[in-house]
């Protein structure tokens, strides 16, 4: 971390949070002459910082993780109290570093289709659901997935996404090589009929940006790339806000409120930093990004005399509809070896069930999967009338790990108001500062669409030669995690949302909110061009009527 005593303490605007939203507000304001202060909780983490441990990383932290937040002092509650680590089940963990969750995902870089933004008009409500329309449609983002394609870096094929209106512009880059596997599971959705598409991913498949091209590792979600290939924010908007000069970034420094005058405005933000130094800034503009959870926990954490209950939830809003995503799937053993090493894994898909599905609501993308680490394969991959330990799991392990592959993908999540995120009356983190409570599910319409996607990938491993097939039977579980959204749900009623259509908190003039949080539903795909794309819109419009 820069030394704070020494650094401005007004800046135009302050960033929390530097990851796929935070990154790109950042970046463009700092490129509009707007001075800004960037806020991380997390450290700047090269690749060997991150690691290769296949135990301990965000793909599966089993005893720990890679990417923050740090285990000790980080805790959040769950039902009855139970107090959760970072790296364990239930705390609904992204990241925490510099780059945000961009550092070490796998870069899936799909568009929301133009039905995602009205799904209560198409489907009706679930009773008990807040399932609810998007104030803007698909036309409103379109050209802002253009910018966080070409500006960030997604390889891909635009002719083949026949689920979507017209591209207006190819993608930057052409897509990733494929597998041998992947060309197993292309050859299975042309046997079907269904739709195939190279996977869009923020990966460099050709050299792009100044950076190299992919060496195809098998280390890809969940690690940071040996050579600088996957495109995050770290090493693309911030880059260049950083370039810029009129950028500081602080690292390892926790925003734990914001700050209000007299009369409710919103003067900036109070921090503190690892060594438990508090520090107040001040800015004309606040831009929240700290993630679905955190910018909640962030607001909850303001209260106010004009907003006891928080900043912007004077309507009881902020923390609820957490959603992230359900990953229905089937698993299938092959006669012959799927697995040839080539790396990330992912890159065929389909978008034929994400609508149109008769009686259900909506639907989901399905793909193949990146490579296994074989602990996972372990851990989830195995038959079910396979027993855990012993000879017969070892052999089973030996023979197979070549010749079993898994089709899975993210299903639109139902949401409820009870999914929640509110704040826990007695636990404090390192800093003092009040941690989150987790609480509710998504809706049980949500297991129902589950349930028709899993047979759907058991019928795509069929018609790829799987020999055998096996799954597990989708349960309603609180979401949120590597996909969290929807805890400042976007609208234009300041009764039923926090946001406005411009991601500006309602009744506030300079309070703005660029990241997952604001997703009013959060698509069948992976959400992270669609927070890009938000993020730029928004701060497109901060500068445009600053
Ligand atoms: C292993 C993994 C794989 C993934 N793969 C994909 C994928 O293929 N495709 C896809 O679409 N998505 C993927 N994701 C999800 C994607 O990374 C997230 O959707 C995205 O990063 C969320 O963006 P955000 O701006 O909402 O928040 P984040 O990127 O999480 O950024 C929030 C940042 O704010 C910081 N912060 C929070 N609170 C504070 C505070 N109070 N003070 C200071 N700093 C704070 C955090 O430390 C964090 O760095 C993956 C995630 C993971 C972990
Ligand atoms: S698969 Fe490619 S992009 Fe992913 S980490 Fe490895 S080299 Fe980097």
């Amino acid at each position: 971390m820069t030394d704070q005593a020494a650094i401005n303490t007004h800046y135009d605007a302050i960033v929390v949070g530097s990851g796929a939203g935070g990154g790109i507000a950042a970046g463009l304001l700092a490129e509009s002459g707007k001075k800004v202060l960037l806020l991380e909780r997390g450290q700047a983490l090269r690749f060997a910082d991150v690691g290769r441990d296949h135990l301990r990383n965000q793909r599966l932290s089993q005893y720990g993780h890679n990417a923050g937040p740090n285990i000790d002092g980080n805790p959040r509650t769950g039902e009855e109290g139970r107090v959760i680590r970072p790296h364990e089940n239930g705390y609904q963990n992204n990241a925490a570093a510099f780059g945000g969750g961009t550092l070490v995902y796998a870069g899936q870089a799909w568009r929301f289709m133009p039905q995602d933004f009205q799904m209560a008009s198409i489907y009706g409500v679930p009773e008990g659901s807040s399932l609810a329309d998007w104030p803007i449609r698909y036309e409103d983002l379109m050209p802002y997935y253009e910018q966080a394609e070409w500006n960030i870096g997604v390889c891909g094929d635009h002719q083949h996404m026949t689920h979507l209106p017209a591209y207006e512009k190819s993608y930057p880059m052409p897509p990733l090589e494929l597998s041998r596997k992947s060309t197993v599971f292309r050859e299975g959705l042309q046997r079907l009929g269904w739709q195939d598409l190279p996977m869009p991913r923020l990966i460099n498949s050709v050299p792009y940006n100044g950076r190299p091209a992919c060496v195809h590792c098998q280390h890809c979600v969940g690690f940071a790339c040996p050579v600088d290939a996957k495109n995050g924010t770290q090493n693309t908007m911030i880059e260049r806000a950083l370039a810029s000069d009129n950028c500081t970034l602080l690292t390892g420094v926790m925003v734990r409120q914001l700050t209000v005058d007299s009369s409710g405005h919103v003067t900036g933000i109070s921090t503190i930093d690892d060594t438990g130094n508090v520090h107040d800034f001040t800015a004309s503009v606040v831009v929240l990004s700290g993630g679905a959870v955190e910018t909640a926990r962030l607001l909850l954490n303001s209260a106010t005399t004009q907003e006891p209950n928080g900043i912007g939830n004077n309507s009881d809003q902020v923390g609820r509809h957490l959603q992230g995503h359900y990953y229905p799937g089937g698993i299938g053993l092959f006669e012959s070896d799927l697995y040839d090493g080539f790396g990330p894994g992912a890159a065929i898909a389909t978008c034929q069930f994400n609508h149109g599905n008769d009686g259900i609501v909506g639907g989901g993308m399905l793909a193949d999967d990146d490579i296994l680490l074989p602990i996972i394969f372990w851990k989830r991959s195995l038959p079910p009338d396979l027993p855990k330990w012993g000879h017969a799991n070892k052999q089973f392990m030996r023979e197979n790990y070549h010749r079993v592959s898994d089709i899975r993908g993210p299903v639109q999540e139902i949401p409820s108001p009870d999914g929640r995120v509110t704040i826990d009356p007695q636990v404090r983190d390192r800093y003092g500062i009040p941690v989150v409570h987790l609480s509710g599910t998504t809706h049980p319409e949500t297991l129902r669409t589950a349930r028709f996607m899993r047979e759907r990938a058991k019928e795509w491993l069929q018609a790829s030669g799987a020999v055998k097939i096996w799954s597990t039977e989708p349960e309603l579980s609180l979401s949120g995690g590597q996909h969290q959204a929807g805890t400042c749900r976007m609208g234009d009623d300041p009764q039923s949302s926090v946001v406005d259509r411009w991601s500006k908190v309602h009744g506030h003039d300079n309070l703005f909110i660029a990241d997952g949080s604001v997703h009013v539903t959060n698509g069948g795909f992976n959400p992270v061009l669609t927070i890009m794309a938000l993020a730029w819109r928004t701060t497109e419009n901060i500068i445009k009527t600053w």
